[in-house]
């Protein structure tokens, strides 16, 4: 039987175009309270799409080790999804699209490998503290009510929507809001579901450059998160105390976990410690990003930043850790596409261009400019900088100087 393949989300907004309108797509994610029988399932779920993932990864891996060839998604699932089922019979008792899923996550491993955006892939672990699967929608399979969620062979699952989510939640209920796919997780802390969902929106206007338009150019930082400046003041945001409260605690839990005996019930106990807060403190930095980025992109319609070459600085070890805790690229992303939807637009200013040694006031170099001086005074013209307050003028200026040429 040939079934028609559906829209990509490029055809459909190629058809979209012609009305003004394209797919908002983003994600929506809910805690849930499974049941013990439900959790069950999901552990099931979960152990059945970590195999088929590892078993189709270990026969492309092989067969291209034999033949050079490349063993394509759909040859595996022909030729050998259907022969694990027969062998494993449970297998058939989980939901047949986290097999699938499973099988395209591996292939977009390989795609990311190959556009160099990731390393090759790797085998999942069953040990890792955070476990997923993700499943489709079809013919109803996924639907909320103001309660619960009603996922494929879990049935209705208890569903606790966020403060923030309520009003979202109301448009998956009236059916603005389609959805795609759900994720379950299964974490350190406990369960939660994302569901990919599409909506139909305006095309919104593109901010008009010739026209007033509110900028502003961000030096992202260790001391500070981020420095906004706006053409007159600056802004300064950190992370507040409570991470760092949380960081230290994180070590002491660490420090401890060092010292009990691997493999014993204490090791595992004080792992799973460990990972709870590991959660916290990332749930904490999304967060203040997510607020952080949305009163960016409400405030103005161009945004400038560095463009961070993040894989090449953490070669630097001394930086490395920082860098990857600050999560930048976090901030980015979010701040990127809630522009987006405003309209707006983000300018990213290339890496090797010196917003901190340049003398924001009279554009004099100051190269010999070291990572601990926080403050400088340009040899030029007198002007006394601060190091992240000059950059992020800098980077402002840089960002209309792109925008203009
Ligand atoms: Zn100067």
């Amino acid at each position: 039987m040939n079934r028609k393949r559906s829209l990509t989300i490029k055809e459909k907004n190629k058809l979209l175009a012609a009305e003004g309108k394209r797919l908002r797509c983003f994600g929506m994610t809910f805690r849930i309270l499974p049941t013990l029988e439900q959790i069950a399932q999901i552990n099931q779920t979960l152990g059945c799409h970590r195999l088929i993932f590892n078993s189709y990864l270990a026969s492309r891996i092989e067969a291209y080790q034999t033949n050079q060839t490349t063993l394509s998604v759909a040859a595996f699932k022909k030729d050998r999804l259907n022969a694990l089922k027969d062998e494993k019979p449970y297998l058939k008792a989980v939901d047949k699209f986290s097999l699938e899923t499973a099988c395209e996550q591996v292939q977009a491993a390989y795609d990311r490998f190959f556009a160099k955006r990731g390393g090759f892939p790797k085998f999942k672990k069953k040990h890792s503290s955070k476990q997923t699967y993700t499943t489709k929608y079809t013919n109803g399979n996924i639907a909320v009510t103001p309660e619960a969620i009603k996922l494929p062979k879990l049935g209705l699952v208890a569903l606790f929507p966020k403060k923030t989510n309520r009003k979202r939640l109301q448009s998956l209920l009236d059916g603005t809001l389609k959805i795609q796919a759900a994720t379950i997780t299964r974490t350190a802390t406990g369960y939660t579901v994302s569901l990919s969902v599409q909506e139909v929106v305006a095309i919104s206007q593109p901010v008009d450059l010739t026209a007033d338009y509110r900028c502003v150019g961000i030096d992202l930082g260790l001391k500070t998160f981020a420095v906004v400046y706006d053409g007159k003041d600056f802004a300064d945001y950190s992370h507040g105390a409570y991470i760092k409260q949380a960081e230290k605690k994180l070590a002491k839990l660490q420090q401890q976990l060092a010292r009990c005996q691997k493999g014993s019930k204490n090791y595992d106990k004080q792992r799973t410690k460990v990972a709870k807060r590991h959660e916290h403190i990332a749930n904490q930095r999304k967060d203040f990003h997510h607020k952080l980025s949305t009163t960016i992109a409400n405030e103005n319609q161009v945004v400038v930043v560095e463009d961070l070459n993040i894989r090449g600085m953490v070669k630097n070890h001394k930086l490395a850790k920082a860098i990857s805790n600050a999560g930048w690229r976090q901030f980015i992303t979010f701040l990127a596409y809630k522009l987006d939807w405003r309209g707006g637009r983000l300018v990213k200013v290339n890496r090797f261009f010196a917003s901190s040694r340049l003398c924001s006031a009279c554009g004099h170099q100051y190269v010999a400019l070291t990572l601990d001086e926080r403050h400088w005074a340009c040899s030029h013209c007198g002007t006394v900088h601060d190091r992240d307050h000059n950059a992020s003028v800098n980077i402002r200026n840089e960002g209309l100087r792109l925008l203009a040429v």
